[in-house]
């Protein structure tokens, strides 16, 4: 066991927080910041809260490089409300439609509940091959061509473990882009999107807000007769407080800001940091690659969820639980995909993914022999 008993935790998410964060969230937790209440008891109109709003909007406009062309909100309804609220807002006449890259279990979630009353184009889809590559380059350019009125895709699969190498453009329409789970990894190029938003629970904070990032202009494309929670205009004019926003939820992903931006150094550092801590495991798969059989093609491996498969479920399932006696939780991969799953977000520690490449190694090493 690790520092305070606590494990790794490779969850997919809700996932591990940076350690810095959770102490600074306990050290003033009673009181917050002197005002004499946690900052679970105090309204969201206070003095106080309205800081820490402010100091989360500006940190992820920060670390984005998003300017005043983008509004930045935080909603509830996860990710999930996403997928319905990104039609109902930008499709303004009947002839509109979104275009979708279907690379994964979330972006095929995303394109089934849109397509349940709105008019979709599927530009690509990776499902005949079980989600383990992306679209090429040339089916990129096609997709960038459609005359669609928002292309959507998601930049890192969950489940699968891939994840596109370079934020994607449509030519005129605006992309939109699902980045749950790879928000704040890198940087992103946030001029070539129109939306891009993310469920805090993976690298950001935890569940509970969802966090969108829209061009303003897009705003104006909302119909008026939404129901008022379903229009991103409404929240945008009430600051995020069109209702109870979730007050907790948005003080810690302020806090995990600040620790990306003063103690990992910003964005960039960030990506060097991630893709150190992936290819340790990649090699580890490589090297050992007749007990360990990575599900992505290399091309389309992602730096945040390292999915792959042992030769039996026999081998899965002690791996599992020795793993789990050795302090490394939650690598169980997604029912739907089976094997391993070690998602290694910006909160994992390097240790945690040098305890888990040992642990690889040394089961290689006893169980080599016994597939
Ligand atoms: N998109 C992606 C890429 C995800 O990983 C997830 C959650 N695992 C979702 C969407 C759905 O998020 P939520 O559960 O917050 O609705």
């Amino acid at each position: 066991m690790s520092l305070y008993d606590r494990s790794f935790n490779f969850s997919a998410g809700p996932a591990g927080l940076p350690l810095p964060v959770l102490e600074q969230a306990k050290d003033e937790f009673l009181n917050f910041r002197g005002c004499g209440a946690s900052i679970l008891e105090i309204s969201h109109r206070s003095n106080e809260f309205i800081e820490v709003l402010d100091s989360a909007r500006q940190g992820i406009r920060s670390l984005l490089k998003a300017g005043d062309e983008f509004e930045v909100l935080f909603l509830q309804g996860g990710s999930r409300l996403q997928f319905s609220m990104i039609p109902m807002n930008l499709l303004k006449t009947e002839e509109d439609y979104g275009a979708y890259l279907v690379t994964g279990t979330w972006s095929d979630k995303a394109y089934a509940e849109a397509s349940r009353s709105n008019p979709t184009q599927l530009i690509w889809s990776g499902a005949d091959d079980g989600f383990c590559d992306l679209p090429t380059s040339t089916q990129l350019q096609q997709a960038s061509e459609s005359d669609c009125a928002y292309l959507y895709y998601t930049s890192n699969e969950t489940i699968h473990g891939v994840q596109h190498q370079q934020d994607l453009q449509h030519d005129v329409a605006p992309t939109v882009c699902d980045a749950s789970s790879d928000f704040l990894s890198r940087p992103v190029d946030i001029q070539r999107h129109g939306i891009l938003f993310a469920c805090a629970q993976k690298n950001a904070g935890p569940a509970g807000v969802t966090i969108v990032v829209i061009r303003k202009d897009l705003l104006e494309r909302s119909p008026d007769d939404l129901p008022g929670y379903l229009n991103y205009r409404q929240h945008a004019h009430g600051n995020s407080m069109y209702n109870t926003p979730p007050t907790f939820a948005i003080y810690i992903s302020d806090l995990v800001c600040r620790w990306l931006t003063s103690e990992m150094g910003g964005l960039e550092q960030m990506a060097q940091l991630n893709q150190e801590k992936s290819s340790l495991l990649y090699t580890a798969i490589d090297e050992m690659s007749d007990m360990y059989q990575g599900h992505a093609a290399r091309s389309a491996r992602s730096h945040m969820n390292v999915t792959f498969r042992l030769p039996s479920e026999d081998l899965t399932n002690q791996f599992i639980r020795l793993s789990e006696q050795e302090g490394l939780s939650g690598l169980r991969g997604h029912r739907s995909v089976g094997g391993i799953r070690a998602s290694i977000y910006n909160a994992m520690p390097r240790a945690g993914v040098l305890a888990l490449r040992n642990f690889m190694e040394s089961f290689y090493t006893q169980n080599r022999n016994s597939k």
